[in-house]
């Protein structure tokens, strides 16, 4: 195990009725707050009606930002600086899901920075103050609400990347099941797969003796299974969309569950930039490259992959070897993947050669990426080759 320091400033307020504490913790920050939301989902399930009765209740005056994109853009973050700076806006209320938390806290810190905002993205400025925020969250997947990070898309160069700070972690976040019940089937099953994702990306580590961190990743891993096809069949099951939630908050909210192990995240790398290029959701492109991402680096630590296999699959050991347990522990990955209805190929999209090379090249801009292998430019165009 490395050494490691922690600290995660984020209040968590969850469960059903958990919207009631907004306007105190709204009162808290500021009068002048800018509302992030997007395209109207929270519109349509009456979301946004309670939230401005607690902003109200605040003594609250809001400034709207509204249509922040799935894979939010560097325009609309942009505008709401903009609106930070004009009407002087003290606090930033997130509500949606990972797309307007990451717009937010872009915002956040752009509205304290003189220069560009893209310069936190493109590595050229560390974040030195932000504009505080809160949210409240409405899909489970990104883990955004309880982590300093965010991701940008700058659609006129087709770059997407991500910036992380401890200034932008979110200084509370409402966690409510139930805001999650209108979530539509897709969107269920791309959150699913960014949350086991996230795990992954910490799971798989070169680093030794942390059994108590891979058995919390291994939990979180199982209970999400467990409860993905129920809450799939049926939306307005508390349990099973509660489990997800939490599960989705754990697996990504400042490294807790891998505290002390080297994290790989290339595979998110590698997504990002098929969803820069292509704008397809990033929870749907994970699904496509993780299982390539396996199969191309699992000889590094087969034992770590036979565990995974034998723990969170329930893979029966006998008679199997390390090599061949990993790989079915692989191919149940994927089967799980196709079972909830998640794609398998950049195909399923249209997505063929064309942008390959580019891609790769964009992922390895800042070097070679991951931990567990790393990975070059070579490497990265092979698993994208795996993936058509
Ligand atoms: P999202 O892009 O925020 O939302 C996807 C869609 O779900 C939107 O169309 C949204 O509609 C809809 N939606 C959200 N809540 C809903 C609800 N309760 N009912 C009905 N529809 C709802 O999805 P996400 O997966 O949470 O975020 C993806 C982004 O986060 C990507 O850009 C990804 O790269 C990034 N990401 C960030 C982190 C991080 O740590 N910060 C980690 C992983 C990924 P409306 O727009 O109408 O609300
Ligand atoms: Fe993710």
């Amino acid at each position: 195990m490395n050494p490691f320091s922690f600290r995660n400033p984020t209040a968590i307020f969850f469960g059903d009725g958990s919207l009631s504490k907004l306007s105190e913790q709204i009162g808290q920050y500021g009068k002048s707050v800018l509302l992030v939301y997007g395209g109207g989902s929270i519109k349509k399930s009456g979301l946004y009606d309670r939230v401005l009765e607690q902003l109200n209740a605040a003594g609250a005056s809001v400034v709207e930002l509204s249509g922040i994109e799935p894979n939010p853009r560097l325009t609309t973050v942009n505008k709401g600086i903009e609106l930070c700076r004009t009407h002087g806006v003290e606090f930033i209320l997130a509500v949606g899901g990972g797309s307007v938390i990451d717009a937010s806290k872009a915002i956040a810190a752009g509205a304290k920075y003189e220069g560009d905002v893209w310069d936190f993205l493109d590595r050229k400025a560390a974040v030195q103050d932000a504009l505080p925020l809160g949210t409240v969250l409405t899909l489970a997947a990104t883990g955004s609400e309880m982590n300093g990070s965010s991701v940008i898309t700058n659609w006129e160069t087709q770059l997407k990347r991500g910036f992380g700070s401890p200034h932008v972690y979110p200084r509370f976040s409402i966690l409510d099941p139930t805001l999650t019940y209108t979530v539509p089937r897709d969107q269920t099953v791309n959150g699913v797969v960014d949350i086991m994702s996230h795990v992954f990306e910490q799971y798989f580590s070169l680093t030794t003796d942390t059994p108590l961190q891979e058995r919390l990743c291994e939990s979180i891993l199982q209970t999400v299974i467990e409860n993905a096809e129920i809450a799939l069949e049926q939306p307005e099951n508390y349990a099973a969309r509660a489990n997800i939630m939490w599960c989705g908050t754990l697996a990504l909210n400042g490294g807790l569950i891998s505290l002390g192990m080297t994290n790989d995240w290339a595979s998110h790398g590698i997504e990002h930039e098929i969803s820069a290029i292509y704008d397809i959701p990033h929870g749907a492109g994970l699904s496509i490259v993780f299982p390539n991402w396996m199969k191309y680096v699992y000889d590094a630590r087969p034992d770590r992959f036979a565990q995974y296999a034998v723990r969170v699959w329930g893979i029966d050991p006998a008679g199997k070897s390390e090599d061949e347990l990993a790989l079915a522990g692989i191919e149940a990955t994927r089967a799980f993947f196709t079972k909830i209805g998640a794609p398998a190929t950049l195909s399923h999209y249209n997505i063929g050669r064309d942008n390959l090379d580019r891609m790769a090249e964009e992922a390895v801009r800042f070097g070679p990426i991951g931990s567990f292998k790393q990975l070059n430019k070579e490497d990265v165009k092979a698993i994208y080759e795996l993936s058509l």
